[in-house]
């Protein structure tokens, strides 16, 4: 199979005519790729994840791109067109954030904080209102209305998910596509793209452990695979 885009840490090949296989590699960057490493297992744990949180989204009636997983590092799911727009969903105050704006770190926010960035390397994938994306002709008003709905409602779901697994949902980003079946989440949803914290200890258990230098963070998506109860003790991916 030949691949039809590479990124930084995902090779996306074409499965048939309206379905791609997601490959996730051990790969790991930071800063638009300015740092990078590779880290056994970190596409294991990734896709595994990814996987669940999928499913977990669909069982809640969240139309995604997910059909299977594939062990141990792959998921097939339905052909998309990604509209070039990061998602953000913050419950708590982390990040470019508290950088921009007067949040202190940690903080609790009174409400969710739904945030559009255009996807965008060249200009620093900078954040947009409705006004810039639809003059940008990146998507519809009708689309972003929708896509605010859908992050919002894939953060009822997760954060509630998590924190019966003693996680708090800092915050995450997700990627919307166009399909057949009108908008789906689609892209991944890891510990590469939440931050995680434990919710006693408020131990890092996400990227930020890499970004940051702060340790082992293979330990880390391990242990976040482990609260969903989906890593298998026997299994030698990692
Ligand atoms: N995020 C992501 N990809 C990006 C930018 C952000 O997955 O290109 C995720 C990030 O992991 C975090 C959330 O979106 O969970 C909010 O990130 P933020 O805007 O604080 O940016 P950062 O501080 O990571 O640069």
């Amino acid at each position: 199979m030949k691949p039809i885009y590479s990124g930084k840490a995902k090779t996306i090949y074409e499965y048939d005519e309206d379905k791609v296989l997601i490959e996730f590699r051990d790969d790991i960057t930071a800063g638009n790729g300015a740092k990078k490493d590779v880290k056994k297992g970190k596409g294991y744990l990734n896709a595994l994840i990814s996987s669940e949180l999928f499913k977990i989204l669909e069982e809640s009636g969240v139309k995604t791109h997910f059909i299977k997983y594939i062990e141990p590092n792959k998921i097939l799911a339905k052909k998309v067109e990604i509209i070039p727009i990061e998602v953000i969903v913050r419950n708590i105050a982390a990040g470019s954030l508290c950088k921009r704006y007067p949040f202190k770190e940690g903080q609790e926010l009174k409400e969710p904080i739904v945030q559009f960035d255009y996807k965008n390397d060249e200009y620093g994938d900078p954040m947009i209102n409705e006004d810039i994306a639809v003059n940008l002709d990146l998507a519809t008003r009708e689309e972003l209305k929708e896509m605010r709905e859908i992050a919002l409602k894939v953060n009822d779901i997760l954060k509630k998910y998590f924190d019966k697994k003693g996680i708090i949902l800092v915050d995450f980003k997700i990627e919307i596509g166009r399909c057949k079946d009108g908008l789906v989440v689609a892209d991944e949803i890891s510990p590469d793209t939440m931050r995680l914290w434990d919710k006693e200890t408020r131990d890092i258990l996400d990227k930020d452990v890499f970004r940051k230098d702060l340790g082992d963070v293979i330990a880390k998506y391990k242990i976040v695979a482990g609260r969903l109860g989906i890593i298998k003790k026997e299994d030698n991916y990692v």
